[in-house]
């Protein structure tokens, strides 16, 4: 037998595969680090984790969960100021995203392919999804300081264009975009054209010009915000993320969304940590500043990595990218290597943080 009978859509040619940040290879008298998912180095907040055993010894794990989520909604929406009909919880904020793309985009009643604008290089699962839902992504270079293109993003409207993504902070770029900058960008976008804010690392912005795009959800009615708990809280195991859209927006996305998104392991967890925000934003400040450490010394040695208001640094390595990121792995630490473009580096615990350093000295000589 050399082929199968049964074989896959024909659009999983086009699809790459998602690589996932490595584990850190053992290496003999050195602790590993992974700096390779952008993952928070701090556990959840106590209330958290306390929350996590008390839902996993109750006996509610061998019942199915409460899918409509209201006690979370609830607290996204009293914490934010938005009613809880134009809050969606899922599977992280990427099995949000999903159910954004399969209810707005795909291929139309006359074969022909709707079409996404993202900025690339940007969150590597968006194409994926996005082919998968029989659409065709747009993709729109980022300019040579990791920030979007947004004239370049307008110019590549036609009229099969049924969402446009902005991740801000990009990743693995790390700039942002303000608020008024995306205010105006949305100005200029028809209004049949949905506006996906991936914001998964927001808490972690500093910039001024930022809190947290919802108040553009406020003024516009074809926008839609995304959050996780994967990031700021530390809760990526979990799978718990949400969207925050217009009612309109929301409650066709039902349909496609599977009907247990996510645990309520997971979403006892997510409540407990977003009751406590001040506990969770003083854990920020902590990858804030180490950020900020390692973006300084990582300028001052020449690598020109691009402003961040993440939880991780670019730095653009060009064809040298896989070379820094082995030289890494020589010191076990694992890093993402974009190559030939650059290496995305985590913020992680202060050691790692050193090591890094450590390493893109010896690297740079
Ligand atoms: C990490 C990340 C997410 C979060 O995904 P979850 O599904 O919520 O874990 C979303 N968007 C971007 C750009 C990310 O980097």
């Amino acid at each position: 037998m050399d082929s199968s009978a049964v074989y896959p859509r024909p659009v999983l040619k086009k699809l790459p595969l998602y690589q996932s940040g490595k584990p850190p290879a053992a290496i003999e008298g050195l602790t590993p680090y992974k700096l390779a998912s952008n993952e928070n180095p701090y556990a959840p907040i106590k209330a958290a984790t306390d929350a996590i055993v008390t839902a996993a010894t109750s006996e509610l794990v061998q019942r199915y969960p409460e899918t409509t989520y209201t006690q979370l909604r609830t607290l996204i929406g009293e914490t934010y100021h938005v009613p809880i009909e134009d809050v969606v919880v899922g599977a992280g904020s990427l099995g949000v995203f999903t159910a954004l793309v399969q209810t707005y985009a795909g291929t139309g009643e006359d074969g022909a392919l709707d079409e996404v604008i993202i900025p690339w290089r940007s969150f590597e699962a968006y194409p994926i999804v996005i082919r998968s839902a029989g659409a065709n992504d747009v993709m729109v270079p980022v300019q040579d300081n990791g920030e979007h293109d947004l004239e370049a993003m307008l110019e590549a409207i036609t009229d099969r264009t049924r969402i446009i993504v902005l991740c801000t902070p990009n990743n693995p770029t790390g700039p942002v975009l303000t608020e008024q900058v995306v205010r105006e960008f949305i100005e200029r976008v028809p209004e049949h054209i949905l506006v996906v804010i991936d914001g998964a690392y927001v808490e972690f912005v500093r910039n001024d010009g930022v809190v947290n795009y919802l108040e553009l959800y406020r003024e516009f009615s074809n926008v839609a915000v995304l959050r996780t708990f994967s990031k700021a809280h530390g809760l990526a195991n979990l799978r718990v993320g949400y969207a925050v859209a217009p009612e309109q927006i929301c409650a066709p996305m039902r349909t496609v969304m599977s009907a247990f998104p996510t645990s309520t392991v997971g979403v006892e967890a997510a409540y407990a940590s977003l009751s406590n925000m001040d506990e969770v934003m003083a854990n920020t400040e902590k990858v804030v500043g180490e950020r900020r450490r390692v973006w300084r010394a990582l300028d001052a040695l020449g690598y020109n990595p691009p402003a961040t208001e993440a939880n991780f640094v670019w730095l653009p390595l060009g064809e040298k990218s896989q070379a820094f990121a082995d030289a890494c792995g020589a010191q076990a630490l694992s890093v993402r290597a974009f190559a030939p473009e650059g290496v995305r580096v985590s913020i992680g615990e202060v050691e790692a943080n050193d090591r890094l350093i450590q390493v893109a000295t010896d690297f740079a000589e």
